[in-house]
């Protein structure tokens, strides 16, 4: 079952990922979070839209 768009968008680009302690930080709609809730780091990346592989 394919995810709806509202639901990828809600998944993938809203959460941010913690380049230091790999936290999940989610974030309102278009807004980066400004620093990670666990350690604080400032480098953030957006959470990929990971395709699943066949096999
Ligand atoms: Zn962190």
């Amino acid at each position: 079952m394919p995810l709806s768009p509202v639901a990828a968008k809600r998944i993938f680009q809203d959460v941010w990922v913690c380049m230091r302690c790999n936290a999940k930080n989610r974030s309102s709609r278009g807004k980066k979070p400004g620093k990670c809730r666990k350690c604080n780091s400032h480098k953030l990346r957006q959470k990929k839209k990971g395709k699943k592989k066949s096999a």
